[in-house]
């Protein structure tokens, strides 16, 4: 039988690299896509196949229509039909409040976090979609509960963004569904990743992670496994909806 194949993007690290890992382990071949980090894509790649997956590195800046149409149609040219698509690329930017950030930031924040999926969740919609002669599929999209929180006088734009990705996981969802495909999405809390030394606090989950209900942060491959059943079979009648994995918060 022939796997299936999953596109992650911005899987060189963090959420991204825990979860390409994870379907790699569960049987899925691989598009391993990030934005300039090549020995760190490299490496997961090399994991993966070590796994026993098929794998290909793409690099790809997802907020940009011609580097999507590349990402998708390389993945057409030596991995086959994609059924599996992980929106997970994303970026912060340093803590200032609302009356601060310049127009250039807030956009590039939009365009990363918001305009990245769309654009890679058309590009799978035209593949997985049953009236364009596809099998169906499964999308996955990483928000935050900054969508719910705010980030007040840390990064409002970043949380606005986010919020966007949990009103398109509905809406795109009740659209892609008689389609064959099933859209959710999942809103990580305090994850032990590279991004919070963008934010300017690398430390952020030691300092903070203590104050959640569970009293520690979270880990990478505890949100690849809430992302991993979501694209599933035994989440067959889960559309439109999150899982908060954020230990309470
Ligand atoms: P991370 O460790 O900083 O990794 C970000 C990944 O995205 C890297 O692989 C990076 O590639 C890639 N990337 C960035 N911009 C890209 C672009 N334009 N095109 C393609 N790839 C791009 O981040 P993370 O913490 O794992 O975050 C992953 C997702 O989880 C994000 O959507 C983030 O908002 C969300 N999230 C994270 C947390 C947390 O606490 N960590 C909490 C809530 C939500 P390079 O390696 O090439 O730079």
């Amino acid at each position: 039988m022939s796997r299936p194949v999953a596109i992650v993007t911005g899987s060189s690290r963090g959420i991204g690299a825990a979860t390409a890992m994870l379907l790699a382990q569960r049987g899925y071949d691989l598009c391993i896509n990030y934005q300039s980090n090549d020995d760190a894509a490299e490496r997961v790649s090399r994991s993966a196949a070590e796994a026993g997956a098929r794998a290909i590195v793409v690099q790809a800046d997802v907020s940009s229509e011609s580097d999507v149409a590349r990402l998708f149609d390389t993945v057409d040219k030596e991995l086959g039909a994609v059924s599996a698509l992980v929106n997970n690329a994303g970026i912060l930017d340093v803590q200032m409040p609302v009356e601060d950030m310049d127009p250039e930031r807030i956009m590039r924040v939009l365009r990363i976090n918001v305009l990245s999926t769309f654009l890679c969740s058309q590009a799978a919609f035209k593949r997985m979609a049953r009236k364009h002669g596809g099998s169906g599929g499964s999308i996955v999209n990483v928000s935050s509960m900054a969508s719910r929180l705010g980030a007040a006088f840390e990064y409002v734009d970043y949380a606005a963004s986010k919020g966007a990705i949990d009103a398109f996981t509905v809406g795109f969802g009740k659209e892609a569904a008689p389609e064959g495909i099933r859209v959710n999405g999942v809103r990580p809390g305090l994850i032990r990743t590279d991004i919070h030394a963008s934010g300017g606090m690398p430390d952020r989950v030691d300092r903070l992670g203590g104050a959640s209900p569970l009293g520690r942060g979270g880990e990478p491959e505890e949100v690849a496994a809430a992302i991993a059943w979501l694209l599933s079979d035994e989440a067959s009648y889960v559309i439109g909806s999150m899982i908060d994995v954020a230990g309470g918060f």
